[in-house]
């Protein structure tokens, strides 16, 4: 799958994928991560991205025209590309809403928006869908565009390795410990729960079912 990611912070977003499961999964070319610069695809001297809105208003606004350059490079001649801007009031991303995405397209287009926003026309034109990853509000679109990445990237074949893979379907519980079986803080003493060094399997698959 080709994740191509249009942000004026293209550190920011490396920062991230670049680590990791991610990072195995660009190894292993199970994903392809490509980041734009909206500021490459300026035509002015000070390549400016943004500017006062239309009507007044707080804030800068994100200027079309450089973000619909920055999409048209990463589409190229490609078919059948999804495009997602991101914007606190969208489509609530979900686990399904990842899976489909990686069902249906090989290419997904991301576009990360600062400021107030990016201009209306952008979604327009290029009948993009936004997204939002939660009922608040991000100062950008960054880590939205990691949390689909990485949401996403993580129900391809093979990006888990197969102890993580094993461990996402056997543990049922968002219960876990490890080592030390006791711990102190503050004066306290926290145990690890007794049935879970019983040694038996059955009941323990159970009391992981029931938390
Ligand atoms: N004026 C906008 C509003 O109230 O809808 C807020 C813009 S926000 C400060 C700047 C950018 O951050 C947005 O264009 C979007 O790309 C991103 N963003 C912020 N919160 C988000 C969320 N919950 N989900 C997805 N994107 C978000």
């Amino acid at each position: 799958m080709n994740f191509h990611i249009i942000t004026i912070f293209p550190e920011m977003f490396r920062s991230y994928v670049d680590e990791s499961i991610l990072a195995r999964a660009q190894k292993k070319k199970l994903i392809n991560i490509k980041v734009y610069n909206p500021r490459d695809f300026t035509k002015d001297i000070h390549r400016s991205v943004d500017d006062k809105p239309y009507g007044g208003g707080p804030g800068m606004v994100m200027q079309a025209e450089p973000i619909l350059r920055a999409v048209e490079k990463a589409r190229g001649r490609k078919k059948n590309v999804k495009v997602i801007m991101f914007s606190p009031g969208g489509k609530q991303f979900t686990n399904k809403y990842a899976r489909a995405l990686n069902k249906k397209y090989k290419d997904v287009i991301l576009i990360s928006g600062r400021y107030e926003g990016i201009d209306s026309r952008v979604k327009k034109a290029l009948r993009a869908e936004e997204v939002s990853i939660g009922p608040y509000v991000l100062t950008g679109g960054e880590v939205p565009a990691m949390v689909v990445v990485d949401a996403t990237a993580r129900q391809i074949p093979g990006v888990l390795g197969h102890a993580e893979s094993l461990e996402e379907k056997r543990i049922a519980s968002s219960e876990m410990y490890t080592r030390p079986e006791i711990i102190k803080h503050k004066g306290k003493n926290y145990k690890v729960p007794k049935i879970l060094l019983s040694g038996d399997h059955k009941k323990i698959e159970e009391w992981r079912k029931g938390r």
